[in-house]
């Protein structure tokens, strides 16, 4: 089984994130994908950062009724914040069947070298990598178990704009799940208190 990792803060997730997902695990090997909800991504300020229940709660959400895709949170009961190597060592030992694949934008991509034991996450792991617009690999970037996805589909949102646009009142519709706005508006999360 070859699960695809999808790390990320998903604050909250929305239609870029999932587009992605799905590519995964249907035009490449990947047989699933976990969506690892960050509770706090070390390169990342916390403000505005959503409690991590509620932004799992809002995945579990998105990918209801696709059996390819799941929600994982792991990094919630490790320490923190939270460094990918440690994410994946743990997973080793509690699936040593499986064989990962970690997917990332291109902009991802670009910042591995600051990550914690970065030499030993691309000697072992495989990146699975698709294009974000302004984030060309070059030469420096590219390693040998880095794949390059570039006819990925996308949609240049982020949960930034989405926060901002939920405080100034403006409508989410078609860039987050239906079902996460309803949560988003009963819940009143993102709204200005
Ligand atoms: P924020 O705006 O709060 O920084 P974000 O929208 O970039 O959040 P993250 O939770 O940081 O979302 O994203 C998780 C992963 O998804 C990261 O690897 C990020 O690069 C990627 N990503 C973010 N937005 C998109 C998008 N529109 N399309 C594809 N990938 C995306």
């Amino acid at each position: 089984m070859k699960t695809g990792l999808f790390f990320g803060s998903f604050n909250p997730v929305h239609l870029g994130h999932l587009i992605v997902a799905n590519y995964m695990v249907e035009y490449t090997d990947i047989d699933e994908l976990w969506f690892i909800v960050s509770p706090h991504n070390p390169l990342k300020n916390t403000k505005n950062l959503l409690d991590e229940y509620e932004r799992l709660d809002m995945l579990k959400l998105a990918i209801a009724g696709n059996d390819k895709l799941a929600v994982n949170d792991i990094e919630f009961s490790l320490p923190r914040p939270s460094y990918s190597i440690d994410t994946l060592n743990y997973l080793e030992t509690k699936f040593p069947e499986n064989e990962w694949a970690l997917v990332m934008g291109t902009d991802t991509v670009k910042t591995l070298p600051k990550w914690k034991n970065y030499e030993q996450l691309i000697s072992g792991y495989k990146v699975y990598a698709y294009s974000r617009p302004g984030f060309m690999l070059d030469e420096k970037d590219i390693f040998p178990n880095l794949h390059w996805f570039k006819d990925v589909p996308l949609v240049e949102v982020s949960a930034t704009f989405i926060r901002h646009a939920i405080e100034k009142g403006k409508s989410i519709k078609y860039l987050v799940p239906d079902k996460v706005i309803e949560k988003i508006n009963a819940d009143g999360l993102y709204h200005k208190k």
